[in-house]
């Protein structure tokens, strides 16, 4: 572990917590709040569609709730070609299993309470008044608290299939859940396009041969495989 030589601590921090504990503290939570401020992008980026670039548009897929979730658990399986250069020969599978939190109406509660928080913060920083910091904390933690208690914990399971040439290269996508929609952010446009077209022809199958896929037990997301 290498420590900038600017963070040297002072005598009385040091009596509090030795430095090598303390670099210890960040060192465990650096990763932790990583992935954390990632996935808060995310969903940013998808209860405010304007943030959402053109590529990652591109990239985006939309399964609804009622076709690929049951009970809080969300199954979809990517159409069989390589994720990265779409060949269908000698494929392998890769599961990924992420544990997500979906929020009930989390914009007008996140512009309510950050949006005026960080108001206060700028007034504070602009006329140094302390009470308007404060109260700008208030805020900051009113909203936390108000989105975590709308919000509960869904479970999805997706499956990639890829050549072994690029099995390597497959990092885990971006996913959001939110108001009854599950958003994959995949790695190519390709791909995505195929995704896409596999939702829709799923869609028309259900749509009439609804009775036939019961009748089999089948899972319509899976049909069309
Ligand atoms: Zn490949």
């Amino acid at each position: 572990m290498d420590e900038p030589a600017d963070e040297a601590p002072e005598p009385k921090a040091s009596q509090a917590a030795p430095p090598e504990r303390k670099a210890g503290i960040f060192a465990r939570v650096a990763p932790l709040a990583r992935p954390w401020l990632e996935q808060t992008t995310l969903n940013l980026k998808v209860w405010i569609p304007a943030l959402r670039s053109k590529a990652m548009k591109s990239g985006q897929v939309k399964y609804r709730a009622r076709e690929s979730r049951t009970g809080l658990t969300w199954k979809l399986v990517l159409p069989s070609v390589c994720w990265h250069c779409g060949t269908t020969e000698g494929l392998s599978r890769r599961d990924f299993n992420f544990s997500l939190r979906a929020f009930d109406g989390p914009l007008p509660i996140a512009t309510g309470t950050f949006g005026f928080g960080a108001l206060f913060w700028i007034l504070a920083l602009l006329f140094g008044w302390s009470t308007a910091f404060v109260i700008g904390c208030l805020l900051m933690l009113l909203g936390a608290g108000l989105l975590c208690l709308k919000s509960w914990r869904e479970r999805v399971k997706l499956t990639f299939w890829t050549c072994p040439a690029h099995a390597e290269e497959l990092t885990p996508p971006g996913v959001v859940s939110h108001d009854e929609d599950l958003y994959v952010f995949l790695p190519t446009e390709e791909l995505a396009g195929k995704a896409r077209a596999e939702v829709i022809v799923a869609r028309r199958r259900e749509g009439k041969y609804t009775s036939n896929i019961a009748a089999q037990g089948g899972d319509p997301a899976l049909l069309n495989l």
